[in-house]
């Protein structure tokens, strides 16, 4: 009988035939291990360059924010000249009107070139797609951008595969710094015509900066600019753009526009561009007000503050320091041992609520897989070095619902408070990435205190998924909170073979959870708002599901 180690013991005395067969064999399974890794160098930095791609984009949507808000405003006016003289004179304040809301854009245009120019690329943007052009990139499954219009929050682009694993994840002021600056990006993509032309007057309307010999001094280290450098039209980016006639889903317009494509039309910069670019930036700004304005005050107390009240009364002794003793060979020392409870907010958005249960003594973890969402919170969370810092007009987007033109005019300052001076607790941080990517490593499993999801699990293609992902890095013990609708982001988004979307009933989000391990401690209903304008006609109202769970032991599925 042989043993099945002496079948595959190679023999010492092989006859020499047998001997070339093995090197043969091995040479073979070295070739093999060569084109395998060889494929998997070519996958990664196909998905570099696919992300490189995608951050350029948004970059891009950002720098053309000023012409796709004009062109709107284009749009306003051109009604307005059909009017007859009659018409006309019944509303004759119009012209000025107009007037105020360019200039309103520019102070947005103003903030959003600081909040770029302030950006380190986390990755090399100058890489391209060149000779991957056989691939399948219009597929590429981390690329997933959708506009939902029933849902601001969602209109942002998700990009994920931006991951950094916890012990990658970088403090909030250690980015790495990318290989080509935003100025020099501006250059590169410039390829088409600009449109574009500011005159000087339209550049900032806000008195509180001082305009020196064409130089807007706004003390922001490396983010100030000039005046002339930012609304210079040869520095605009101009994405190529596809031919989005066949499509009139806006949503999966706007999904495809951001997505690979070869059809470029290099020189239209059409309208449904600047809609999809408005859109996408209009999003973002609201979703300022509702982090970082003192107007958004109201939604924030009351969607982040009953999960505030609740991380509050469940880790009542995290503020006090805990004495561990230590024996030695004469006495028994007592060292301080102070260790926060950790949480995990997935889906941080701007990073608000982060930061609020980081200043209410917690290591704090905001998780974010929109760049766009991504820039804007590192600028203020980074960036911001006095409350009230800058002006924006978040209103001037849309004339439906206003109650007065001075309510759609109004100015907000942000940010309501100095992030830095806030009272954070060390170790606050924003990591890039999908939720599920990067906290389904094995080094996640177990670690946190608590995840608190906010207007979060309706953005999964699969809730369960979530659900899975939450129990596995919760420490037994630990707590889930919730707050949120279940409004499916993905629910609509017809057309995408590979996509999937499961939408289940908050009931059926229960007995998923309770079979991975929780237990529903807390339940109630919340009406909150989400990136409303408090001051609209229109205020659409969310019955969200409040929710405490606790894991109380792991299971198998
Ligand atoms: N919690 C914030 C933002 C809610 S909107 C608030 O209450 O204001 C949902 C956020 O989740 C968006 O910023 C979106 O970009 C982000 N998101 C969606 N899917 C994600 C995923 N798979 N991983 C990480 N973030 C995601």
């Amino acid at each position: 009988m042989i043993s099945s180690s002496e079948m595959t013991e190679p023999t010492t005395a092989q006859a020499p035939e047998t001997v070339t067969a093995v090197a043969t064999e091995t040479e073979m399974s070295r070739e093999r291990d060569g084109e395998e890794e060889e494929k998997i160098r070519r996958q990664k930095k196909l998905e570099e360059a696919l992300e490189a791609k995608s951050l350029r984009r948004i970059i891009s949507a950002y720098l053309n924010y000023p012409e796709a808000a004009e062109e709107d405003l284009k749009k306003w006016e051109r009604s307005y000249r059909k009017l007859s003289p009659a018409h006309k004179a019944l509303v004759p304040h119009y012209a000025l009107k107009f007037e105020r809301l360019k200039r309103c854009i520019s102070t947005n245009s103003y903030f959003i070139f600081n909040m770029l120019q302030a950006f380190e690329p986390p990755i090399d943007l100058s890489q391209d797609l060149d000779g991957y052009e056989d691939s399948n990139l219009d597929c590429a499954p981390h690329e997933k951008y959708v506009l939902d219009e029933r849902h601001d929050s969602s209109c942002q682009p998700a990009l994920t595969n931006n991951c950094a694993h916890e012990e990658e994840s970088k403090s909030l002021h250690d980015s790495v710094r990318g290989t080509l600056s935003i100025a020099e990006l501006q250059k590169k993509d410039t390829n088409g015509p600009s449109p574009n032309n500011y005159s000087e007057d339209a550049r900032n309307n806000d008195d509180r900066y001082d305009c020196d010999g064409g130089q807007l001094n706004h003390d922001h280290g490396n983010a100030s600019l000039s005046a002339h450098d930012w609304l210079d039209p040869s520095l605009q980016t101009h994405v190529p753009l596809v031919d989005v006639d066949k499509n009139k889903d806006y949503r999966l317009t706007c999904s495809n526009l951001f997505s690979s494509s070869i059809r470029f039309i290099r020189h239209t910069l059409n309208c449904a561009w600047f809609c999809c670019v408005l859109t996408q930036v209009r999003c973002i700004i609201r979703n300022i007000v509702r982090d970082w304005a003192a107007e958004g005050q109201r939604e924030r107390d009351q969607c982040y503050k009953p999960i505030l009240d609740e991380l509050d009364s469940l880790f009542p002794d995290r503020q006090k320091q805990r004495y561990v003793s230590l024996s030695s060979a004469y006495r028994v020392n007592y060292m301080i041992c102070s260790t926060p409870p950790s949480c995990l907010v997935p889906g941080a958005g701007l990073g608000r609520l982060a930061l609020e249960i980081s200043c209410l003594g917690f290591i704090s973890q905001g998780n974010e897989f929109s760049y766009y969402m991504m820039i804007c919170s590192s600028f203020i969370l980074n960036y911001a070095q006095v409350p009230n810092e800058w002006t924006i007009y978040p209103w001037i987007h849309s004339n439906c619902n206003s109650l007065s033109d001075n309510d759609q005019l109004r100015p907000v300052s942000i940010p309501d408070i100095h992030p830095a001076s806030a009272g954070i607790t060390e170790g606050f941080s924003m990591c890039g990435g999908d939720f599920v990517e990067v906290y389904n490593e094995s080094c996640q499993a177990g670690m946190w205190d608590a995840v608190v999801t906010c207007f979060f699990i309706d953005t999964a293609h699969n809730i369960i998924e979530y659900i899975e992902t939450i129990s596995k890095i919760l420490k037994d013990g630990g707590v889930w909170i919730n707050l949120g609708p279940l409004l499916y982001h993905f629910a609509d988004t017809y057309g995408h073979d590979n996509e999937m979307s499961i939408e289940l009933s908050l009931e059926d989000v229960k007995r998923v959870a309770s079979q991975y391990g929780f237990e529903i401690e807390k339940e109630r209903t919340i009406e909150t708002t989400y990136t409303t304008n408090p001051r609209s006609m229109m205020q659409n109202r969310y019955y969200t599901a409040f929710w405490t769970m606790r894991k109380k032991c792991a299971i198998t599925t």
